[in-house]
Parts: C-alpha cells; structure tokens; sequence
C-alpha cells in the first residue's frame, strides 16, 4: 500500500495556499469541549494538525499537545504562528508521518478531524492500528466524523459511522457517544458528527 505518494501533494497544497479545510479558527465544537472540562487532562495528539489552531486552543498546563503534520511548509507556518502564546510551552508541533512516527510516550486524548477522510478506504485499518498503538489504556479518541455524504472520489473521502466502528471496535475502543456536530460550521451541517471512543483497559477477546 502507497501511503507515501501524496506527501509531496500535501506540501504543494500548503505552499500554494490551497487549504480549503482550514476554518481559520479553533474548531468550535473543540473550544465547546474543552471549555466544559469534557476533555481529559495528559499528553494529547492532533494528527495531521494543519494549522493547528485546535493543538493551541486545549494545551494547558494540564494537558501537553502534539501537532503533528508531514508537511514541513506547514509545521513551519504554525510553529511561527504560534510559539510566542503565553501557553507555548505546553505544546509542539512536529514534522513527522502519522504512519511511522514513534513517540517515547503515548496519549490520552488523540483528536482526529479532516485526517481520517484525507486518507483513501484502504488505508483506514492502518490509520486505526496506529490510533490504538499511540493511545494509552482508558484513553480517548475524538472523531470528528466528516463528510458524511454521498460524495465520490476525495479528500475528503466520505466517512460513515459503520465505517469507524468496524474499524475501532475489534481493536479495544468502545463508543461513549457519537452526536451530531451542532457547532460544525454551516457548510459542514449534517454531515458532520462528534465521536468518543474509549480504548479499554484490557482488550475483551
Ligand atoms: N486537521 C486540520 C488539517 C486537515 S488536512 C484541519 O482540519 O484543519 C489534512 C492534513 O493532514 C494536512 O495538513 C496534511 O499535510 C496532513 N497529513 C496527511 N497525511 C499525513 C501523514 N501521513 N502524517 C502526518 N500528517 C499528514
């Protein structure tokens, strides 16, 4: 499987400003969460982060956060953006692939929006894979669950709750809640759900 190929074609897209994801924003829905004390405190990853204005938004002296992209125009850009914040020093931004990267430590919380869409159908079981190697046990995932339409072809490839769970539930999470995004922005409404996943303690099998 080919995973490689579209690391160049992400960069171009960041160099060439062509990011039509990036809300330019915190992620409304994120800010909510974390703004309720809904997230669980610790090491928390933002894979294929982008910009990673939600990496800024939940740091805090309680929970450190990794952004990680593999485009370095990218990591660039953020870590300009953002290293003089008063809270700096609670988060990171790394160039690195979600596929390979080994991490000393793992995670309590790891945040997935428009990455796992970003990726083609055959891909998805290493994407899960690598989400339940980097979660510690009792961790969370959060998933933002976009686009869930009809379309063909992407990214963002079309997502469908079926899709997560098939992949999740044989690997040890379990689904706390999976909701509408009421604050998904107007263009995404309706097609965009909020997903909580649990990885258990111990595997059940
Ligand atoms: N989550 C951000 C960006 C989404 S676009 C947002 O919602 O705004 C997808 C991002 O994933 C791009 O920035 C791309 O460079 C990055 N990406 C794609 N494949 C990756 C990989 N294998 N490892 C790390 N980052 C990757």
């Amino acid at each position: 499987m080919d995973i490689k190929e579209p690391h160049g074609g992400w960069d171009k897209l960041w160099v060439e400003g062509r990011t039509l994801w990036d809300l330019g924003e915190a992620t409304p829905i994120v800010v909510h969460l974390c703004e309720t004390g809904s997230l669980p405190n610790g090491r928390a990853l933002i894979p294929g982060c982008g910009t990673g204005y939600d990496v800024v938004v939940i740091a805090s002296p309680d929970r450190y956060v990794v952004g990680l992209d593999f485009s370095k125009t990218s990591v660039e850009r953020s870590k300009k953006m953002f290293s003089s914040l008063p809270n700096s020093k609670h988060f990171s931004f790394l160039e690195e692939d979600f596929f390979t990267w080994e991490p000393s430590e793992k995670f309590d919380l790891i945040l997935d929006y428009n990455f796992f869409c970003a990726f083609e159908p055959k891909v998805r079981p290493l994407w899960a894979k690598r989400m339940q190697e980097l979660m510690n046990p009792g961790g969370e995932l959060i998933t933002l669950m976009f686009p869930l339409d009809d379309r063909v072809g992407g990214p963002p490839y079309q997502v469908s709750v079926s899709a997560y769970e098939e992949l999740l539930i044989p690997l040890g999470f379990e689904v706390i809640s999976i909701v509408d995004n009421e604050l998904a922005a107007d263009s995404r409404k309706g097609i965009e759900k909020v997903g909580r996943w649990k990885k258990k303690k111990k595997r059940s099998e």
